[in-house]
């Protein structure tokens, strides 16, 4: 099958590769898979695409009058897609629920302890010469209050983690996970476990119900100096509302995988123009903020899995009509 392989970068095409192993003629394309792009697809009958591609249905209509059958996501979430459309227009749309849980819990776990004992203050320091310890105190994460929004894979991952530095793990999910249980955690609803939680991890996909989960109301009713760690989607959090959290000292500390606006961002090597995204550049300002451009899933345990499942999806539509892990409409409406 001839692929169209939109937002693709080195990594990709390395990985991709060794698990086509020549099966299918994946043609790499760096742009972003938009209305203005859609057209590069030419010629081929699928399309692979990635987390910021933006699937809308006008994209899908002009993917579609190419004759595209297949929308292969090589990720797990698929809020950038019109699912409906897609059924409507005839494409399937495949994606990769599961890969590495534990590259994107660790992650997590990196940003705790990153913002909790200052390293990326502590580094910056020691590199000028500077050791001395004022303003980088941290806290013994054994004992305190963990919340976990959301308790899929990556939720019971971290949970397992957390509890493993001997933190109490509070979760919420509207379906309770029993390994979770079992793990450790207890279940409770959302404004108990924030105002329990001395660290809230979210976890859960991006929907129409966790939209602007972590907004105005939610962080008024954290504990005082909180910390907050999103590496679900940015959209979970209102970014403005949290930046004044930040200012209030609601917020003790903060960190982010993902950005609401990280599509004009991420993914890309900005360091030599300006950056006009003002919220996110008032991000940046604060010390008790990490922000990283959507890496967690970024090890090579994860783009293996990735690369092998993206092409089990691209050959057993080529050989079923159905893709391996195909994405149903049902899941959203
Ligand atoms: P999963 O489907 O296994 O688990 C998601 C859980 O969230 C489910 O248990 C579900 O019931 C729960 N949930 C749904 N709505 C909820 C709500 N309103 N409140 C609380 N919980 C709710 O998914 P997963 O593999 O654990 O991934 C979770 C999310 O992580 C993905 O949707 C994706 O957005 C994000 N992710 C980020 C990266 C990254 O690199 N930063 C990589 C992979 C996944």
């Amino acid at each position: 099958m001839r692929v169209a392989v939109f937002s693709s970068k080195s990594y990709d095409r390395k990985f991709l590769d060794a698990a086509n192993a020549g099966r299918h003629q994946l043609v790499y394309l760096e742009p972003r898979l938009d209305a203005s792009t859609a057209i590069a697809a030419d010629g081929a009958q699928a399309v692979c695409a990635f987390v910021n591609d933006h699937v809308d249905s006008a994209v899908l209509e002009l993917l579609a009058q190419q004759g595209i059958r297949l929308l292969a996501l090589r990720c797990a979430g698929f809020n950038n897609v019109d699912l409906v459309a897609a059924r409507a227009l005839g494409i399937e749309v495949a994606r990769v629920p599961e890969y590495s849980p534990y590259s994107v819990a660790e992650h997590a776990v990196a940003m705790i302890l990153t913002l909790n004992r200052k390293i990326h203050r502590a580094s910056a320091r020691v590199r000028e010469g500077n050791f001395a310890l004022e303003g980088l105190l941290g806290f013994d994460l054994h004992g305190k209050t963990v919340g976990v929004v959301g308790t899929g894979k990556i939720g019971y991952c971290f949970i397992r983690i957390m509890a493993g530095f001997g933190c109490r793990v509070l979760a919420f999910d509207p379906y309770q996970n029993e390994h979770c249980v079992a793990a450790g955690a207890e279940y409770v609803d959302l404004p108990q476990l924030l105002s329990s939680s001395d660290i809230i991890s979210l976890h859960c996909p991006l929907t129409p119900q966790t939209h602007h989960l972590i907004d105005e109301k939610a962080i008024r009713t954290m504990r005082r100096g909180a910390m907050l760690i999103n590496i679900s989607r940015g959209g979970i959090i209102d970014t403005r509302a949290v930046i004044r959290g930040l200012k209030s000292g609601m917020i003790g500390s903060l960190g982010l995988d993902v950005y609401e606006e990280e599509d004009n961002l991420f993914f890309r090597d900005l360091s030599n123009t300006v950056i006009h995204d003002d919220v996110f550049a008032r991000l940046l300002t604060f010390p008790n903020v990490v922000v990283t451009g959507h890496q967690a899933f970024f090890t090579h345990e994860a783009l293996s899995e990735i690369a092998r499942i993206t092409m089990e999806n691209i050959s057993s539509f080529e050989q079923t009509g159905k893709a391996a892990y195909p994405v149903s409409v049902e899941r959203i409406v």
